[in-house]
Order: structure tokens, then C-alpha cells, then sequence
């Protein structure tokens, strides 16, 4: 049984943990650098990112997640988690971040709140159609090397894979649709 963790700091953490149980996975949340020693992949949920950022600073965990993901561990970003992933954020942002992946981002480019969707898409390598949850969701600007594009929306990039980390516009935790957890476990986590 693969153990995943969820950074537990803030977001929709039990939507993840969830899905994640409904595929078969072990999960933990993950506060705490001692408590990434014994996951196989991690996943970013959605929320803020600036407070993400910050409390990964303050926690101390910024530096060691940042490692483990260097070093390997899979990790999926959703939302707010994708912003994290990001190297770059439009604005020339200083936020604090992971930065770890080739992509250009524009926060809250999809609308308020209330402008929030929902859309099915199209992902390369999966069968079925995906239901997709927009909310004050970044758009991914631009890609650079080793990003591989598995769906778009509106001629942008809206779920991207670069080696180990899987990063989506979107909140996939919000629908009845496990297929895209059980792409990153079954495809991405070892075990
Ligand atoms: N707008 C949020 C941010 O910029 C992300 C929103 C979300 O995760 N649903 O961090």
C-alpha cells in the first residue's frame, strides 16, 4: 500500500485525503519536516499560496520539502499547490515558494469566486473525459523544458508534468472522479 502524504496546512486537505483512501493509498498530513520521512509522494492541495508560503517557511518545512522534491518524491500540486510548484509567477512575485517547476504562472487569471466553473478536459493518457473544478484558479502562462502538457483549457495549459511533480490549474478533489489520483499513484508514486 503506497503512503501519501497531503500538506496539511490549510486548503481542501480532507477532499484529497478522501479520494486518495478511496484508491487503496495509506495517507498522513504532513506539518511537520519529520513527517515527510515516510511517504512515497506528497500532494499540494489548493488554498492561498501566499499563507501556504509563509507557513511553509515558518514551519521549517520549506527547505526539506524543497530537497525531497529535488531529489525525487513525486508530488502533485492542485490550485494554490501548483502556484507553490512554480518557479515563476507573473508580477516577478517574490512569494515564498518550492519554485521547483519550469512553469510561468498568473494567479486568480481564471476570475473571482464567483466566476469559479466547472469543465470537462481532455487528458492526454487518460480514457475518460476529467470533471474539472476552477476556482480563483492560476493559469500556466508559458512552459519551459521538460514540461509535458497533458490538458488545456482555452489554449492554456491547465494540467502539466515535469518528471516527478504533477501540477493542475484545478481542483481535481472537488468532483466524484478519482481518475486523476489514481494517474499520479499508480503512474508516478513507486511502490
Ligand atoms: N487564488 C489562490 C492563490 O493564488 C489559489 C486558489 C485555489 O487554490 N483555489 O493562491
Amino acid at each position: 500500500m503506497k503512503n501519501i502524504g497531503i500538506l496539511g496546512i490549510q486548503g481542501a486537505i480532507e477532499e484529497h485525503e478522501a479520494m486518495l483512501q478511496a484508491i487503496g493509498c495509506n495517507t498522513f498530513w504532513i506539518k511537520e519536516p519529520k513527517d515527510l520521512r515516510h511517504i512515497d509522494g506528497i500532494i499540494l492541495p489548493g488554498g492561498e499560496s501566499t499563507s501556504m508560503g509563509k507557513q511553509l517557511e515558518w514551519s521549517g518545512m520549506m527547505e526539506p520539502l524543497r530537497k525531497a522534491i529535488a531529489k525525487g518524491m513525486p508530488a502533485f500540486g492542485t490550485c494554490a499547490g501548483m502556484i507553490l510548484l512554480a518557479k515563476e509567477i507573473e508580477g516577478n512575485s517574490l512569494q515564498s515558494r518550492l519554485g521547483l517547476m519550469n512553469i510561468v504562472v498568473k494567479r486568480n487569471a481564471y476570475g473571482s469566486q464567483l466566476d469559479s466553473f466547472v469543465t470537462d478536459l481532455d487528458v492526454a493518457g487518460l480514457s475518460q473525459r476529467l470533471p474539472a473544478v476552477f476556482i480563483r484558479a492560476p493559469r500556466i502562462e508559458a512552459c519551459g523544458d521538460g514540461v509535458e502538457t497533458l490538458a488545456s483549457y482555452r489554449n492554456h495549459p491547465v494540467l502539466v508534468r515535469q518528471g516527478n511533480m504533477l501540477a493542475a490549474s484545478f481542483h481535481p478533489e472537488l468532483t466524484e472522479c478519482t481518475d486523476l489520483h489514481r494517474y499520479f499513484v499508480s503512474r508516478m508514486v513507486a511502490g
